[in-house]
């Protein structure tokens, strides 16, 4: 049985009680193959609606533990997408710049503008997952945060940006598996750092956290979805098909022509 991806605003999320290795009915990625390639088309068709449309936008809020596939995800499934009218932000440490200012106001910067598609390799949430973990805030100030990102995601959403906020979720043995092939394969190295090993320590710290970001800011308006990730393949499929019914849903519309267009004729 293919396990729900969402669970109900106000219920506690219990990462256990997902499996990262799920995969549905499928058995492999070449039964994958077809689908995902239908599905990246449509997503081209429905970005370029969007576009055309210019009134809303969509937002794709991507986190995971270190190795959970955020960069994969985006080279597999955003390549759907136009990338004229999509932009990918990156957050890292916050520069000497953004720690003088409110942690969301470098996020309100890199919010999509209407027509297009955003896309956060990490984002907010993080300051309350690395941030909550390593003690870089004080206690009292990053509980604060769980509502004010709810009020900043409700403001988002009645502007008219869809937030789509995924947790790729991996076990600890697939991201030994991952981090030891970044070892060992040349064309991988470059992704490793030695601070990797070190924040694997903090595995269970950072399991907590993320079940408290996923229950605390899970909102009927921005919900997440919990997508397993333990399969590259699955986890491509998973948010192709997520990202395909929420355009769908959008329905975006291409506008009306200017008026007095019939019948003219270019010479
Ligand atoms: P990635 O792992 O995303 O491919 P990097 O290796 O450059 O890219 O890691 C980015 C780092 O920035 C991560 O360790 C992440 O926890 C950290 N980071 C992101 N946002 C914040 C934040 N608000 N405060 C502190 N650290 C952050």
């Amino acid at each position: 049985m293919t396990q729900p991806l969402t669970v109900s605003p106000g219920k506690k999320i219990r990462l256990k009680d997902f499996d990262p290795g799920d995969t549905g009915k499928i058995k492999n990625k070449a039964q994958t193959r077809a689908e995902l390639e239908k599905n990246l088309e449509t997503l081209n068709e429905l970005g370029y609606r969007l576009y055309a449309e210019n009134r809303r936008a969509l937002l794709l809020v991507l986190q995971g533990m270190d190795t959970a596939g955020k960069d994969g995800t985006i080279r597999h499934v955003m390549r759907g997408f136009n990338p004229q009218s999509c932009q990918i932000t990156s957050f890292k440490q916050p520069s000497l710049e953004e720690l003088d200012h409110d942690f969301l106001w470098r996020i309100g910067r890199a919010m999509p503008r209407r027509g297009n598609v955003g896309i956060f390799n990490r984002s907010h949430y993080e300051d309350v997952l690395v941030v909550r973990v390593h003690n870089l805030v004080p206690k009292q100030e990053w509980k604060t945060r769980y509502q004010r990102i709810n009020f900043f995601e409700k403001n988002a959403v009645d502007g008219g940006t869809t937030l789509v906020k995924i947790f790729l979720h991996i076990s600890k043995d697939e991201q030994r598996r991952r981090l030891q092939s970044r070892l060992d394969n040349k064309t991988k190295r470059w992704k490793f750092r030695k601070d990797d090993l070190a924040e694997r320590e903090y595995w269970n710290d950072y399991q907590r956290a993320y079940e408290d970001a996923l229950t605390l800011c899970n909102t009927a308006y921005a919900p997440w979805y919990i997508v397993p990730a333990d399969k590259k393949w699955y986890r491509n499929l998973v948010i192709s098909r997520l990202l395909c019914k929420i355009l769908k849903q959008m329905n975006p519309r291409f506008p009306p022509a200017e008026k007095g267009l019939k019948g003219l004729k270019v010479k």
